[in-house]
């Protein structure tokens, strides 16, 4: 089953946005998680990509996610770049979104011992910008307590 939302014409940067992954992240800032959709075969491509890998095609539409879907698989990072020491022990997941789509993400507000596959979470946004790359918008997966 799909369950996205099209937009259409309701807002003017969205059409006028470029499929590029620096369109992704500014669209992360609206608190939007928006795919690009291949206009030929259909297929969605998350965060974007120039170019159709199934038919080649470079037409796409945005198509904005709901962001909610099936943790499928994760790991608890114990030790990390210097950057992230700080914030071990910290989640990694793969979320398969409703939409078809797997997406990996940070799991926040979670405790490591209760996390397990089958999980229902959903997309949340940090839209602070931080002073260390990487300088933009992010998104991250919480526990998605009504679906649940
Ligand atoms: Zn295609």
């Amino acid at each position: 089953m799909r369950r996205y939302t099209f937009l259409r014409g309701d807002n003017n940067m969205l059409e006028d946005s470029p499929f590029t992954i620096e369109s992704f992240y500014k669209f992360l800032g609206e608190r939007k998680l928006m795919a690009t959709k291949c206009c030929k075969c259909e297929t969605l491509f998350l965060p974007p990509r120039p170019m159709c890998t199934k038919c080649l095609s470079t037409n796409f539409n945005w198509v904005k996610l709901e962001g909610k879907g099936e943790l499928i698989s994760y790991t608890v990072i114990h030790f990390s770049t210097e950057q992230f020491q700080s914030k071990t022990p910290y989640i990694i997941g793969i979320v398969k979104l409703n939409a078809g789509l797997n997406l990996p993400g940070i799991i926040r507000d979670m405790n490591p011992k209760q996390i397990r596959v089958g999980m229902n979470l959903l997309v949340d946004f940090d839209t602070s910008i931080p002073l260390q790359w990487p300088q933009w918008p992010r998104y991250f997966f919480k526990l998605d307590t009504l679906s649940s």
